[in-house]
């Protein structure tokens, strides 16, 4: 909060605001690159195809044992200076959209949702439907402001009632022409932009490729450094549908010691429809670390040991506590005999809407914090933190 108002007084006393950045500059610019191309990728839940095609790019040259499981998560292995602990680094590939679930006889198309959502937020947007044939653009239509009557103009329409509007005159049409059948996968139409040169930029679906961007910098960074230990990582799928189903195979392939969650956090610091009670993540406050959430309570040490690292480095960070949130992690935890995990999160506003905002600081913050921390998880310290008896 400190830092915040200091820069909002900066800004106005028109001073150049340039936080000093910790551990190392990392470039600005493949970031964003590799942000735009991550957060322009289609893949809802398990349609995760043309993001996983991305990722095994980028992991292909960083990790070895690169390989898909059964689910479809992506899974690789990184040997530092020893062979445990096994640290893993997670985040999920797909993203919140929509599943065909008909066409009417007039050409439009119900959807069912995949992850939870707002109803407001879906009327009036622009949609991808991914068909064999390519990807179809539609429109979720609604009344025509002309025609309201009397207080139908406050009421809210169900999802179950949205429909796509795809430019077809006929069910037939739809399945004929553009390839339309239920069961495939729809995304919000919608591509990065840099929004008017503040340093927060205006995306779909950060959640959760800003974590995936995250975890491939770090891999970069640990290339030619040696860790005192075996990194592996899992990009995975299904988190945004209930079982988090991907994750829930990760355990049997990677066997961690110690798991860092990589994800989106949930911002409060805009107007409407929001208060600090319920989610507490700002702009600019540094990675989130979740001392609670709907799926999971993170590893006490785990948690006291990342603020210790993050001090020491001079790493800004939030806490999160959001009861209506779950996360990967929580699925691995409960693997095997129990392992140390935690989620961290890069603020983001309007999450499982069309588009969010995100700080470019924050992203760039996270990155210094996972290497601090690779860096610092010693058999020595993971043991530490397994450790319950004193
Ligand atoms: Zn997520």
């Amino acid at each position: 909060m400190v830092w915040r108002l200091f820069s909002i007084l900066a800004v106005s006393l028109g001073l150049s605001v340039v936080k000093p950045s910790p551990i190392e500059a990392q470039s600005s610019k493949s970031s964003l690159a590799l942000l735009e191309e991550l957060t322009n990728a289609h893949g809802p839940s398990g349609f995760e195809g043309p993001v996983r095609k991305i990722m095994r790019r980028e992991w292909a040259g960083l990790v070895s044992n690169l390989e898909t499981d059964g689910m479809g998560n992506l899974l690789g292995t990184l040997k530092g200076t020893a062979e445990g602990p096994r640290v893993l680094l997670m985040a999920h590939m797909d993203e919140v959209g929509f599943i065909v679930r008909f066409i009417d006889d007039d050409g439009f198309i119900y959807f069912n949702p995949v992850g939870g959502y707002f109803d407001q937020s879906i009327l009036t947007q622009q949609m991808k439907i991914m068909t064999p044939k390519g990807p179809v653009i539609g429109y979720t239509g609604m009344k025509s402001g002309h025609s309201f009557q009397g207080d139908e103009r406050n009421q809210m329409v169900e999802l179950r009632d949205v429909f796509l509007d795809i430019g077809a005159r006929s069910r037939l049409e739809a399945e004929d022409i553009f390839g339309i059948r239920p069961g495939l996968p729809i995304t919000y139409d919608a591509d990065f932009r840099d929004l008017n040169g503040t340093g927060r930029y205006l995306a779909k679906a950060w959640d959760d490729r800003a974590g995936l961007a995250a975890i491939t910098e770090v891999l970069q960074r640990l290339q030619d450094r040696s860790h005192p230990n075996t990194v592996v990582v899992a990009a995975t799928t299904q988190e945004e549908i209930s079982g988090r189903r991907g994750a829930s195979v990760v355990y049997e392939s990677l066997k961690p010691d110690i798991v860092l969650n990589l994800e989106i956090g949930v911002a409060s610091d805009f107007p409407l429809l929001t208060s600090p009670k319920e989610a507490q993540g700002q702009l600019g406050g540094g990675p989130s670390l979740f001392v609670f959430d709907g799926s999971m309570l993170p590893n006490q040490k785990l948690i006291e040991w990342i603020m210790e690292v993050a001090d020491r480095n001079g790493i800004d960070y939030q806490f999160e506590s959001v009861s209506g949130y779950g996360e990967d992690a929580s699925v691995l935890q409960r693997s095997g005999r129990g392992i140390p995990a935690i989620n961290l999160g890069i603020t983001t506003r309007y999450a499982h809407s069309q588009l969010g905002v995100v700080e470019l600081t924050d992203y760039e913050k996270m990155v210094d914090l996972l290497h601090v921390l690779v860096m610092g998880l010693t058999e020595e310290q993971a043991a530490a933190i397994r450790d319950f008896d004193s």
